[in-house]
């Protein structure tokens, strides 16, 4: 483990949601909405209903923003993000789960919960300088966002779709060279 659970947790649910906006879109509806609540451990509100799939699809671009930020710029984020939220980080064990923060409260909406808790998760990367943790998929044609929290820094791509796709491209690559 590179960074405390919650801020690890935090981070993957927040790369799953900027890249759920990759061709093709996998939060459209209600059902994938809830299915992204429950895959990430979430507890709190959840209204359930469109306006929260709207908001939480809106909140995409902000993420990527704030996940793709030089770290001089990621912190100015984090803090304009923190304000905006008043958020007050609070140690919390619930659930079976060891102390953690919360820094906005459980009937907060559930977007705001998920901003707010990006922003903190990407306190500790700004703190530990591991932004380098973050990057796009190497995939030319992929915009999807790539969370190595690997000791020997190997991911490169958003999923293995993407990986797949490069390795047969690279051993066809190969290939050829050989003829
Ligand atoms: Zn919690
Ligand atoms: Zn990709």
């Amino acid at each position: 483990m590179l960074f405390a659970d919650d801020t690890e947790a935090s981070l993957k649910a927040a790369v799953a949601l900027v890249n759920s906006g990759e061709e093709p879109d996998t939060l459209t509806d209600l059902v994938q909405l809830d299915a992204f609540y429950d895959e990430h451990g979430y507890t709190g509100r959840h209204d359930g209903d469109a306006g929260e799939l709207e908001a939480m699809r809106a909140l995409r671009p902000v993420l990527r923003e704030l996940l793709t930020a030089e770290r001089d710029d990621a912190a100015q984020l984090v803090n304009a993000h923190l304000a905006d939220a008043h958020a007050v980080p609070q140690l919390r064990r619930h659930d079976g789960l060891d102390w953690h923060i919360h820094a906005a409260p459980n009937d907060a909406p559930l977007p705001r919960r998920v901003l707010v808790e990006t922003a903190m998760a990407m306190v500790d990367l700004i703190r530990a300088d591991e932004l380098s943790r973050l990057s796009v998929c190497a995939d030319d044609r992929c915009e999807g966002l790539v969370l190595d929290l690997s000791r020997n820094r190997s991911r490169r791509y958003c999923s293995t779709t993407c990986a797949n796709r490069n390795a047969v491209a690279a051993y066809r690559a190969r290939g050829r060279s050989r003829h």
